[in-house]
């Protein structure tokens, strides 16, 4: 039987690098899709020399093309950190407006479907906690995180507008705070921040008071809630992260607990829109998917440790910072 053929964008990135291995594994031929602005060869370069996968150096806010037929297309491709988005804001909103429209061109040309990776962003800093699908939001399209938070909730309204439009099958996930091994050291998150701290020996840097929540996801549990997304029938958004809620603060002291630090916590400023609150309504998730996380935080955290713990020394003490100069805005 022939392979099902999948487009990735965004391959290169965290969660795309674990949906490339995730699909390869279900005997998928894949074509992985990134310009590698804030992702890294090195999370799939392990996929290369298979006969089922290739890769194109791409920016999906351009024309995509893609040869051959396509039967599955995961739109990933978009800055997701907020230092990341903070220092390309212009292409962050062209990635999320341009580039969606050229993914569902091409899955209407393809006859294809698509799954896009939208956010818990698009709750903004929310008035109810936790945040069902049925929510609005409270989003602040002028703030530093509007360039985030706007293009994916444009990037929801034009993929339904496809479904409804087109007939185009689409789906929607809305990703909560997810880590994992391949998260980038330096990219300004708070795990990765933290646990790179601790492992140099610097103070871990609590961002205000540090009572503002996140409820962290294990990156495998997020990716087996997306597979099973993208085989249901479901068309509009499917919150998927883990519901343990947990204060920044408290995150902060299991990360010294767990990584052994004699550093402390010390406060920084609180960024501009913060959300103070952020835990998923999973209901959906469980009743259509058939869904729930199950990995708990210890465990997760004890593997994203190792996995930072074994990247070389050199990377962890120079946190290689990317260089975003030579991309147009
Ligand atoms: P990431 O930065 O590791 O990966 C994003 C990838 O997209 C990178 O490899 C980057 O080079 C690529 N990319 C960006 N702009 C592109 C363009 N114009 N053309 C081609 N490639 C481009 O981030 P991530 O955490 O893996 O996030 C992946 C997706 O999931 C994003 O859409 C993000 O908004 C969404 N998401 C992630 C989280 C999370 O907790 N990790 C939470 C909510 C939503
Ligand atoms: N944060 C922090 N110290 C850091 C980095 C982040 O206290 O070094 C806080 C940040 O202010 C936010 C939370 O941790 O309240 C999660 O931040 P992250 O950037 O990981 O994700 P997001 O804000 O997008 O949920």
């Amino acid at each position: 039987m022939e392979r099902k053929r999948i487009l990735i964008t965004g391959a290169a990135g965290f969660l795309g690098s674990h949906l490339c291995d995730r699909f390869i594994k279900e005997d998928f031929y894949v074509i992985a899709m990134d310009n590698l602005i804030t992702g890294d060869l090195r999370n799939i370069e392990h996929l290369f020399k298979l006969e089922n996968f290739e890769f194109y150096h791409h920016d999906v806010s351009k024309f995509v093309h893609v040869p051959g037929e396509l039967d599955y297309i995961l739109h990933f491709a978009s800055p997701a950190s907020p230092i990341d988005y903070l220092k390309i804001p212009i292409q962050t909103l062209k990635v999320g407006s341009l580039g969606i429209h050229n993914l569902l061109g091409l899955a209407k040309d393809k006859n294809a479907r698509i799954l896009i990776a939208s956010t818990s962003e698009v709750y903004g800093d929310p008035n109810i906690n936790p945040q069902p699908e049925e929510y609005w939001g409270n989003v602040n399209p002028v703030g530093p995180r509007g360039v985030y938070d706007e293009a994916k909730r444009f990037q929801e309204a034009m993929t339904m507008a496809y479904h409804t439009f087109h007939g185009l099958e689409t789906r929607i996930v809305r990703i909560f705070n997810t880590y994992g091994p391949r998260m980038r050291l330096n990219d300004g998150r708070v795990l990765p921040a933290f646990i790179g701290q601790a492992i140099r020996g610097e103070d871990l840097t609590v961002f205000g008071d540090g009572s503002q929540t996140r409820s962290f996801c294990y990156v495998d549990d997020l990716i087996e809630g997306i597979y099973r997304l993208l085989f249901s029938d479901y068309a509009y958004p499917v919150n998927i992260g883990n519901p343990d809620e947990i204060t920044i603060r408290e995150f902060g002291e299991e990360i010294v607990k767990l990584t052994g630090t004699t550093q402390q916590l010390i406060t920084k400023p609180l960024p501009v829109d913060d959300p103070k609150q952020r835990r998923p309504d999973i209901t959906k998730a469980k009743e259509i998917l058939g869904w729930e996380p199950k990995v708990s935080r210890a465990e997760g955290l004890k593997i994203t440790y190792e996995y930072f713990k074994s990247l070389p020394m050199d990377l962890i003490e120079k946190v290689e910072h990317k260089d975003f100069s030579n991309y147009n805005k």
